[in-house]
């Protein structure tokens, strides 16, 4: 069997997960991750929500277990109008039909569970190397070198670029320059934090959380989720989608470096002379402390021909790949299954009887391709999906908006008893990765690598 050197160029969810599978199907693997990030910092702040598709890769790793108390476990989502009427309740997840239920939570508690897990393993298995920033990528045909800021480099067999949404590795061998750079979808999203004792006598009927409520306007707001992220369900995170603008750098940092901004844009949208929102969420938004606000404006990557280079030497997950808006909440959950099926793939390119790097035969090449096609088949899925999720959230001035208002609130509530959005959750909650990978690899190969 080969000992092949593989490079990761970024320790997020996808790079961490990525190592840690292949480190367990292919015992003879050195692996480094370099990483811009300081050791002290390594990760960013935000709670995320994971679907069950996620959380069973995340079981697969072992880890599932010990960030599942750490979160808030649900099953439904509670729809409402902007007045608080009732609309529908989503079944998104539950043991009995997804064999999880969905787990919001902070997301440097799921990063530092996949890091410890990286410790256990050893440094001498998994190396990260921190404050270490990519600058340039090239492959040839016998291995792949990386160039560093710093004026190191390294070179090593394959590299896996999982440094997210800004990517300098996908630069390096995405052809066509118009996809290079993520494009903006002209969306925001806004919000802070909030304990439930401040707001909970806002909802008098007990409405379940979470709540995601639709409003009439863009202007006066289209939507508003209050979610609860800690395991007794005592701590909400709320946030609104904005359409705005796009911003320069600059413009973008004018936004995330006033608090007080950010709160004055959820006050101006939600609390206005005349606004249509019901008193829960006026009331978040008065109650909450302008220290907890952020921002994300969302960008999205077209998604390419195949996810790795012309020599096969370079290859990429995660959003690095193919980031997408928050708005289906699956951007980690992909990164996640990237990272489990292209593990599989690898080490059975790798454990080729003749013990060469078998990602350059004929058999290598042929493996990475059914992943790559995989992979895009489900992207496009996903894509459009999130699409749908982010249309809802938008809202319609000028005069045709009552009209629009009222038709999106009905397709929402028949949509919802019909189970419509419950059947396209299903679609993305049973991807089980692992016997995904078993369709293209075989079920007898993989068993051969546990
Ligand atoms: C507001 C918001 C809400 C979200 N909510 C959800 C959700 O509910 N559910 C969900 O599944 N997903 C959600 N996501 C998406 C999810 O966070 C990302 O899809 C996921 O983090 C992608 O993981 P990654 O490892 O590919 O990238 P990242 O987590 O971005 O990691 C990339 C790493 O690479 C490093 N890096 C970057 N450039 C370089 C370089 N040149 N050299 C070295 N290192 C480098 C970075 O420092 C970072 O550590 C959300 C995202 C946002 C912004």
């Amino acid at each position: 069997m080969a000992s092949p050197k593989i490079i990761i160029i970024g320790s997020g969810l996808a790079g961490l997960s990525f190592s840690l599978f292949l480190t367990r199907l292919l015992p003879t693997v050195s692996i480094k991750i370099y990483e811009v990030r300081p050791s002290t910092h390594p990760s960013t702040s935000g709670t995320i929500n994971l679907t069950p598709n996620a959380l069973r890769v995340l079981d697969h790793l072992g880890v599932y277990k010990s960030i599942s108390p750490q979160g808030y476990n649900f099953d439904n989502l509670t729809l409402l109008n902007h007045q608080f009427d009732f609309l529908a309740s989503i079944p998104i997840a539950g043991i009995s039909d997804f064999e999880y239920q969905s787990l919001r939570i902070e997301r440097r508690i799921v990063h530092s569970a996949l890091l410890q897990k990286v410790m256990e393993y050893g440094r001498s298995r998994i190396e990260i190397i921190y404050d270490s920033k990519c600058e340039s990528v090239e492959e040839s045909d016998t291995g792949v070198t990386v160039k560093f800021t710093n004026g190191g480099s390294i070179t090593g067999d394959i590299l896996i670029a999982c440094d997210g949404i800004h990517s300098t590795v996908r630069k390096s061998f995405v052809k066509d320059p118009k996809d290079f750079d993520p494009k903006y979808t002209g969306q925001i999203s806004l919000g802070g934090n909030i304990s439930k004792s401040q707001i909970q006598k806002f909802n008098p009927n007990n409405n379940p959380y979470p709540l995601m409520m639709f409003g009439p306007e863009t202007s006066t707001g289209a939507n508003f989720m209050v979610w609860p992220y800690n395991n007794s369900g005592d701590q909400f995170t709320f946030f609104t989608t904005l359409s705005k603008p796009e911003e320069d750098k600059d413009g973008w940092k004018s936004y995330s470096d006033s608090k007080e901004f950010l709160k004055s844009i959820m006050q101006e949208t939600f609390l206005s002379e005349g606004s249509p929102w019901n008193e829960m969420v006026k009331k978040t938004i008065e109650l909450s402390d302008a220290d907890s606000y952020r921002f994300w404006p969302f960008y999205l990557h077209s998604i390419p021909e195949k996810f790795y280079s012309e020599k096969a030497r370079i290859i990429m997950i995660g959003d690095a790949a193919h980031a997408m808006p928050p708005s289906g909440g699956q951007g980690a959950a992909m990164a996640f299954e990237d990272a489990e099926t292209l593990a599989y793939s690898l080490a059975v390119a790798f454990n080729t009887p003749e013990g060469g790097l078998g990602i350059n035969t004929p058999h290598g090449q042929n493996i990475l391709s059914k992943w790559s096609n995989n992979r895009i088949a489900r992207m496009n899925t996903i894509q459009e999906m999130n699409k749908r999720m982010s249309d809802m959230r938008k809202g319609h001035s000028g005069s045709t908006s009552g009209v629009m208002f009222t038709v999106k609130v009905w397709a929402i509530w028949i949509l919802g008893l019909l189970g419509v959005l419950g059947r396209t959750r299903r679609v993305v909650n049973n991807y089980d990765a692992r016997k995904e990978a078993a369709v293209w690899l075989g079920e007898g190969v993989l068993a051969g690598l546990e």
